[in-house]
C-alpha cells in the first residue's frame, strides 16, 4: 500500500490550480462593500442617532439605549438586505484567534410565524457563554460568564452571511479577558499624552491617533502534503524533516516571481479583504521557499489590529479553496527563516501631521525630536517589557536566531539622526542660552531632512528601528496578535510623554523659557537613553556582549519573559495608567504558562506517536532489507562478504543506534511529561515543560533526520522538506 506521502504526491501531480474568478469591478467599487461604515450608517440610521454614534466613535462617549436601538435596527436592515441571517459579537480571546458565537435574527412568534429582530441590548452586550477560553482563573465557570460588549470604534462587517460586531470580552467583574480591552485603554492613554505634548508646539492639535501598519509573513503548503504530515496539521510546524539540499541559499525565492498558483490565492484573499475594507497594498515573496508577505496601508491602530486578525481568518478560509494551507507558525520549517509580523507604529494628529516625521521648519523638527526621543527613552526604560510582550512558545523558535531580532532591546536611529542627537547632547546645557547659541541649534535642527526614508540607511537587525517616519517593532511573531506588543509600546510611550510634559512644565515653572525647557528636556532624554541606541548588527554575538556591558537586560527564555510584567516597575506602569490591574496581570501570566504547557504537550505527543508508529517501523523494515542482503551475500560469497558488506553492516549498526536513541528519548520524554503533569503549580509545570520536556523534541528529531537520509526514499512515510517547499 502506498504511503500517505506517495498518495499526496500523486494527487498533486494530477492537480490543476484553481483559477480565481475575480469580479471585474475596480477595487474602489468593492472596497468596504461588506462594512457598515459611515456612509452606510448615514443611510440606515436616523440623523440624531448617527451623530451620537460618530461622537461615540470619535470621542469615546457612551451611547444611550434609545440610540443603541436605532443603530441596531439600521444594522440589521443593512445586514439582512445583504442576505445575513445571523449576527455575532466578534472578539479576540487570549489565544491568538478570533471568536464568534452566531445567533439568528430570526425570532418565532407564539401565534405562529416569525419575524427578524435585533435590539440595542443585544448589540451592546452579549453573554456568549464562552466558558472555555483561557481566563487565568479570572472567572469561575460555575459562577460568572464572560461578557462581550460592542466596540463602536471598529465598524461591523459581514463575514459568511453573518453580521460581525467587533467587541471586547470581559469577565462579570469587568476584568479583561481579551486583547482589545487593554489595547483600547492603552491607545487612549498615549493619545491623550501625545495631545498634551503636541500642544506645546501647536494649540490646534486636539486629537492624536496611533497609526499601525503591520506586515504579515506566512508560509504556504499544498493541502495534500499538509494532511500527510500529522505534525504540521496538529501543531502548525514540522517536528522532523531533513533540510532540503536547496532552500534559501541562493536567495532566488525573494526576488523571484510569485508562482501562478500562489498568485491566484493572493488575488482571491485580497478581493475578500477589500470587500471588508482592509487596505492591502503590498504582496511579495519572502526569503524562505514558499514564504510570502502581505502588508496594508497603515490605519488607526484599533482598526488595524482587527483587520490583521480578520485577514488571518480570511486567508485560512480562502486557502482551502486553492487546496493550500497557510502556516502562521513562527518557525514551521527548521533551517530556513521563520515568520514575523512587523508592527509599524506612529502618531497622527487631527491637523494632518505625523508626529514621527521630520518637518520643514526648526519648530516642526523640535516637535518631531520631542516625540522621537520620548519613544527612544520609552524603549530604554521599558525595553524588557516590550520584548517580553511577544514571548510565546512558538515565537521562541525564531527569536535570537540569526534571522530575527535578538532578545535584547535596541533602537536604531540611523546615521543622520544619531548625529543630530549627539550634537544636541553636546551643545544644549542647563545654562541660559545666548540668542546666537539658540539660532545655531535651531539651524542644526532645521537641517534634518524632511524625508529620511532612505533604504540604504536601514537596519533590519534592530527590534525597534526608526524607519524615517515611524518605528518598526520587528519582534512580533507571525501568529501573534499585534495588540500584545502594542499595549506595551503605547503604555511605555504614554508614560514617557506624560513625564516629558511634566519635565518641561517644571522647568518653565523655574523660569526657563518654553523653547529652552523643551530643548533641555530633549537633551536629558538623549543622555538618559543613550545606551539603548545601537547602529550595528543586532544579530551578532558582539552586540549581546556589548548590551550586557551597557547594562541592558536580555530575555533568555520564554518563561522568564512571562514574568516580566509582574515586576513592580512594570506592573506599576500598567496600574498607573489604568491598563491592567494586578489580577489581570496575574491572569495573563497564568494563561501564558498554560498555553506554553499545552503546546509543548501536544508537540511531544505528536512526535512520540510519529516516531513510534511511523518512523521506527519504517526504519526497521529498511534495516531488514539490509540484513537480508548481507545474509544473502554471506550465503553466496562466504569468503568475501565481510569486506563487500562492510558499509551495509555499518549502516545496520547506525540505524540500530538511532532507533535505540529514539526509543529511549520517547520513553524518557513521556516519563518527564508525566512528572510535570503532576506538578500542580502551572508556572513550575511550564518551566519543566520548557526546560526539560522540550529539549527531547530536538534530540529525537536529530536522530529521525539522520535516518531520513539513510532510509530508502520509497519507504519514507512523511512528505520531505523538498516536497513541501515547492509550490508550482
Ligand atoms: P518594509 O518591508 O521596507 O518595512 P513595507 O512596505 O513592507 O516596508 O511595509 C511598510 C509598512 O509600514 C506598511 O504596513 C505601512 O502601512 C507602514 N507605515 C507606513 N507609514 C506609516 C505610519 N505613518 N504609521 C504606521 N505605519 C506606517
Ligand atoms: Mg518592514
Amino acid at each position: 500500500m502506498a504511503t500517505l506521502r506517495f498518495k499526496a504526491l500523486d494527487e498533486i501531480s494530477r492537480r490543476e490550480f484553481v483559477k480565481t474568478t475575480l469580479s471585474d469591478e475596480k477595487i474602489s467599487s468593492i472596497f468596504g462593500i461588506d462594512v457598515f461604515d459611515r456612509e452606510k450608517m448615514r443611510h440606515y440610521i436616523p440623523k440624531d442617532a448617527y451623530d451620537s454614534l460618530c461622537t461615540a466613535i470619535d470621542e469615546g462617549k457612551n451611547i444611550d439605549r434609545k440610540t443603541a436601538n436605532q443603530i441596531a435596527i439600521g444594522m440589521k436592515t443593512w445586514a439582512t438586505e445583504r442576505g445575513c441571517t445571523h449576527y455575532s459579537h466578534w472578539f479576540q480571546p487570549l489565544n491568538d484567534s478570533t471568536a464568534e458565537k452566531h445567533d439568528a435574527f430570526f425570532e418565532p412568534i407564539m401565534s405562529g410565524g416569525c419575524f427578524e429582530t435585533f435590539k440595542g441590548d443585544l448589540l451592546i452586550q452579549q453573554e456568549p457563554d464562552a466558558s472555555s477560553f483561557p481566563t487565568g482563573g479570572l472567572r469561575n465557570t460555575f459562577e460568572a460568564r464572560g461578557y462581550s460588549a460592542w466596540d463602536p470604534s471598529s465598524p461591523a462587517f459581514i463575514l459568511d452571511k453573518t453580521l460581525c460586531i467587533p467587541s471586547i470580552f470581559v469577565s462579570y467583574t469587568g476584568e479583561a479577558l481579551d486583547f482589545k480591552t487593554p489595547l483600547l485603554k492603552s491607545l487612549q492613554k498615549v493619545q491623550d499624552a501625545a495631545v498634551d505634548v503636541a500642544q506645546l508646539f501647536d494649540k490646534d492639535v486636539t486629537d492624536v491617533k496611533v497609526t499601525l501598519g503591520w506586515e504579515q509573513e506566512y508560509f504556504l503548503v499544498d493541502e495534500a502534503l499538509f494532511l500527510a504530515r500529522p505534525d504540521l496539521a496538529q501543531t502548525g510546524r514540522t517536528l522532523m524533516g531533513h533540510i532540503a539540499a536547496k532552500d534559501q541559499q541562493l536567495e532566488d525565492h525573494y526576488f523571484g516571481a510569485i508562482p501562478q498558483r500562489v498568485s491566484e490565492f493572493m488575488k482571491d484573499f485580497e478581493e475578500q479583504a477589500y470587500r471588508l475594507g482592509i487596505p492591502l497594498k503590498t504582496r511579495h515573496n519572502e526569503v524562505a521557499p514558499n514564504q510570502f508577505e502581505c502588508a496594508p496601508v497603515f490605519e488607526e491602530a484599533n482598526i488595524a489590529v482587527d483587520h490583521n486578525t480578520l485577514l488571518m481568518n480570511i486567508m485560512r478560509r480562502v486557502a482551502l479553496r486553492h487546496k493550500l494551507r497557510v502556516l502562521f507558525h513562527e518557525k514551521p520549517f527548521h533551517g530556513v527563516n521563520g515568520s514575523g509580523k512587523h508592527c509599524n507604529w506612529s502618531l497622527a494628529t487631527n491637523t494632518g501631521v505625523n508626529l514621527l516625521a521630520p518637518g520643514k521648519t526648526p519648530k516642526n523638527n523640535t516637535q518631531f525630536l520631542a516625540f522621537f526621543v520620548s519613544a527612544i527613552k520609552a524603549a530604554h526604560d521599558y525595553g524588557l517589557l516590550m520584548m517580553s510582550s511577544i514571548a510565546s512558545e512558538s515565537n521562541s523558535h525564531r527569536l535570537g536566531a540569526h534571522e530575527a531580532p535578538p532578545v535584547v532591546m535596541s533602537v536604531f536611529a540611523g546615521s543622520t539622526l544619531s548625529a543630530v542627537l549627539d550634537s544636541i547632547e553636546e551643545r544644549v546645557t542647563d545654562k541660559k542660552m545666548s540668542p546666537d547659541e539658540k539660532t545655531d541649534i535651531k539651524l542644526d535642527i532645521g537641517k534634518i531632512p524632511d524625508i529620511l526614508l532612505d533604504n540604504t540607511d536601514r537596519n533590519r537587525t534592530s527590534p525597534f528601528a526608526f524607519t524615517g517616519n515611524r518605528f518598526e517593532f520587528r519582534a512580533t511573531g507571525s501568529s501573534g496578535n499585534c495588540a500584545a506588543p502594542l499595549i506595551v509600546i503605547n503604555a511605555a510611550i504614554a508614560d514617557t510623554l506624560i513625564e516629558f510634559k511634566n519635565d518641561v512644565d517644571k522647568l518653565i515653572a523655574k523660569g526657563v523659557k518654553k523653547d529652552e525647557a523643551i530643548l533641555q528636556t530633549i537633551r536629558n532624554y538623549i543622555t538618559g537613553s543613550k545606551v539603548v541606541r545601537f547602529e550595528g548588527n543586532g544579530y551578532s554575538d558582539e552586540w549581546l556582549k556589548e548590551a550586557e556591558k551597557r547594562g541592558l537586560e536580555s530575555i533568555n527564555n520564554v518563561t522568564e519573559a512571562f514574568k516580566a510584567p509582574l515586576r513592580p516597575k512594570f506592573s506599576n506602569l500598567f496600574k498607573r495608567l489604568g491598563i491592567f490591574n494586578d489580577s489581570e496581570l496575574k491572569a495573563r501570566f497564568e494563561i501564558n504558562n498554560e498555553i506554553l504547557v499545552k503546546k509543548i504537550q501536544i508537540e511531544s505527543r505528536v512526535l512520540a506517536d510519529l516516531a513510534t508508529n511511523h518512523i521506527v517501523p519504517t526504519v526497521i523494515k529498511y534495516q531488514n532489507v539490509l540484513i537480508h542482503n548481507v545474509q544473502g551475500l554471506k550465503d553466496i560469497l562466504p569468503d568475501q562478504y565481510k569486506e563487500l558488506a562492510a558499509e551495509e553492516i555499518r549502516t545496520i549498526t547506525r540505524i540500530a543506534g538511532h532507533v535505540k536513541a529514539i526509543r529511549e528519548g520517547v520513553h524518557d520524554m513521556v516519563e518527564e511529561r508525566k512528572r510535570f503533569n503532576n506538578v500542580s503549580d502551572v508556572v513550575e509545570r511550564a518551566v519543566g515543560y520548557s526546560e526539560i520536556v522540550r529539549p527531547y523534541l530536538d534530540t529525537i528529531r536529530y536522530h529521525i533526520d539522520h535516518l531520513e537520509r539513510i532510509v530508502d526514499d520509497e519507504l519514507w512515510p512523511l512528505p520531505k522538506y523538498r516536497e513541501m517547499m515547492s509550490i508550482n
